[in-house]
């Protein structure tokens, strides 16, 4: 188990962890990533992840970050979705839980909280309902008198079609609002990559892995 925490915090230089980092993304399915790391502590998790989040912001911005799929949790797995953020609001309570007090993440949290998507209203597009196959009813037995009655489908209300984000096309309206977020965090990136590193050297260093922070 010790060598197989230090196989992946070993590293002193940052090339050779971004090359871990790497060696994750080619598997980006946050549950893949997480199966992959799932010995390590949630500190160490939240680390990986943070890495992960550094190298898709610094490589694509928050606007990829969101259509590719990262932020919901990898990509073609999941479909971008507006609602649920699974990879990103982990990595925040990662950090909310485990590096509080670290006084660099500080404004690396808030802009984690101001990351939310405004998608297009008029780029969702209409689907037949899964429920109905657009029939819009679905006959049921009725026990009380012993025959088939139809019944409006309780998923499309009746209508035989449900509208859906149409996340192919991104439909993302902030753009301007997450631009300024890849700015802001290309700002503290140089802050936010040292004290990382600080935080894996002090690890290896330490042998009761009792850190600041940690
Ligand atoms: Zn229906």
């Amino acid at each position: 188990m010790k060598k197989k925490i230090n196989r992946i915090f070993e590293s002193d230089s940052i090339e050779d962890i971004e090359d871990k980092v790497e060696d994750l993304l080619d598997r980006w399915d946050f549950e893949k990533i997480n199966a992959s790391i799932n010995y390590l502590s949630d500190c160490k998790k939240t680390i990986l992840h943070l890495l992960l989040f550094d190298h898709t912001i610094y490589n694509l911005g928050h606007q990829d970050y969101y259509t590719d799929g990262y932020a919901c949790g990898g990509l073609s797995f999941t479909k971008p979705d507006s609602e649920n953020y699974i990879f990103h609001n982990s990595l925040l309570y990662g950090l909310y839980e485990n590096f509080d007090s670290i006084e660099e993440f500080k404004p690396l949290i808030e802009i984690l909280e101001k990351f939310r998507i405004d998608v297009d209203g008029s780029q969702r597009e209409t689907k037949e309902c899964e429920n109905c196959n657009g029939v819009g009813t679905n006959t049921i037995y009725n026990y009380d008198n012993s025959e088939f009655e139809e019944e409006e489908c309780t998923v499309c209300g009746g209508e035989g079609e449900t509208m859906e984000n149409n996340t192919d096309s991104g439909g993302v309206l902030n753009a301007e609002e997450l631009n300024i977020l890849d700015s802001n965090y290309c700002s503290i990136r140089t802050n936010i990559i040292s004290r990382i590193v600080k935080i894996l050297v002090d690890l290896y260093n330490s042998t009761s892995n009792v850190v600041e922070g940690l």
